[in-house]
């Protein structure tokens, strides 16, 4: 390791740019602590913030409330996740322009989970959008919006193989997508040959990691296989016998997210996703390490806690 490392310049911070991800809350609680989130995040800048939609539309009114409290009462640029899971297409062009009227410009355009879950199997509302492409191309019509879609460096579940999962990435492209983000993933390897597939395909738009701080691992292990992404034996071995010792568990849950970003950084990656899971801390502790700074609230915020 030297001094001259890229992740080590001091204007590190200036060519990295990110992005959170946080869901729409479900109860006074919860949406306490998301407000505690975006305030402490805020500072730092990011280029957007998204908000989930729940399976089968489920949190429609959920997620229009926080991307429009986000737009209200901060200056951050909220990205409005949206699915075609059971809903016919009349539903679904309803609430992108329920979001377009609200003042959403950017969007994050998915197919979705079947309503029972990850795992069982997908079928296309009869009236509806078949996939993320469709989606992507009826938010085009409707206006000039930046739209995130998503992307497999492990391949979706459902893909037969890698060549199938380009593909649908490439349609995506072609009805409008500007970037795609992707599933998290723990090896970066198959990130950037993922990434290297893509360029090969033709497919130029930026690939943006989605980086997961470990919060609970036992919950990431169970979620992960269904998700298309793998658990590898070393990660495992990392939070062995971590699951009663919370404080152990987040300093490893740090300097594992750490190492893998910091790694990206070396490899060239400029764009990072989080999902915060609605927590600051690890997120945070994470953008400063790469030079995401924000710019004396932090510093003021010690200052009156120590007051
Ligand atoms: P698509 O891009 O339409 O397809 C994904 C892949 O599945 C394709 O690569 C294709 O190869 C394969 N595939 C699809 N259909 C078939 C088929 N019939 N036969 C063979 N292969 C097929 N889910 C939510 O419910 N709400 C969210 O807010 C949400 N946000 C997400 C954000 C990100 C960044 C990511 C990566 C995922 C998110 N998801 C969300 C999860 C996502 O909805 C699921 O992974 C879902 O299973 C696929 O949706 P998609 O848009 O990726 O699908």
């Amino acid at each position: 390791m030297n001094q001259f490392r890229f992740s080590r310049r001091p204007d590190i911070g200036d060519k990295i740019r990110v992005s959170f991800e946080f869901f729409p809350p479900k109860s006074d609680e919860m949406e306490a602590r998301l407000w505690d989130t975006v305030t402490r995040l805020e500072p730092l800048k990011p280029k957007f913030v998204s908000v989930t939609y729940g399976a089968g539309g489920s949190t429609r009114e959920r997620t229009a409330r926080t991307v429009k409290r986000i737009l209200n009462e901060t200056a951050l640029t909220p990205a409005a996740h949206m699915t075609c899971v059971n809903a016919a297409r009349h539903e679904v062009d309803e609430v992108i322009q329920e979001f377009a009227e609200m003042g959403v410009t950017r969007f994050v355009a998915l197919r979705g989970d079947p309503a029972e879950g990850v795992g069982a199997a997908y079928r296309p509302h009869p009236d509806g959008y078949a996939n993320g492409a469709e989606l992507v191309g009826a938010l085009k019509g409707v206006g000039d919006f930046d739209i995130s879609v998503s992307a497999y460096p492990e391949k979706h579940p459902e893909s037969p193989d890698f060549a199938t999962d380009i593909d649908m990435l490439k349609r995506k492209v072609d009805n409008g997508a500007t970037r795609a983000i992707t599933q998290f993933f723990f090896d970066n390897d198959l990130y950037e040959r993922y990434v290297e597939r893509a360029r090969r395909a033709g497919i130029y738009i930026p690939i943006v990691p989605g980086i997961l701080p470990v919060h609970n691992f036992t919950q990431v292990a169970n979620f992960s296989s269904r998700a298309g992404a793998l658990v590898p034996a070393w990660l495992a071995e990392r939070f062995d016998g971590l699951q009663k010792d919370p404080q152990t568990h987040a300093l490893v849950a740090s300097a594992v997210a750490a190492e893998q970003v910091l790694d990206l950084v070396e490899r060239g990656v400029g764009d990072f996703h989080f999902y915060t899971m609605n927590r600051a801390d690890l997120v945070f502790a994470i953008c400063h390490m790469i030079g995401i700074r924000s710019h004396g609230a932090v510093a003021e915020a010690a200052g009156s806690a120590a007051a």
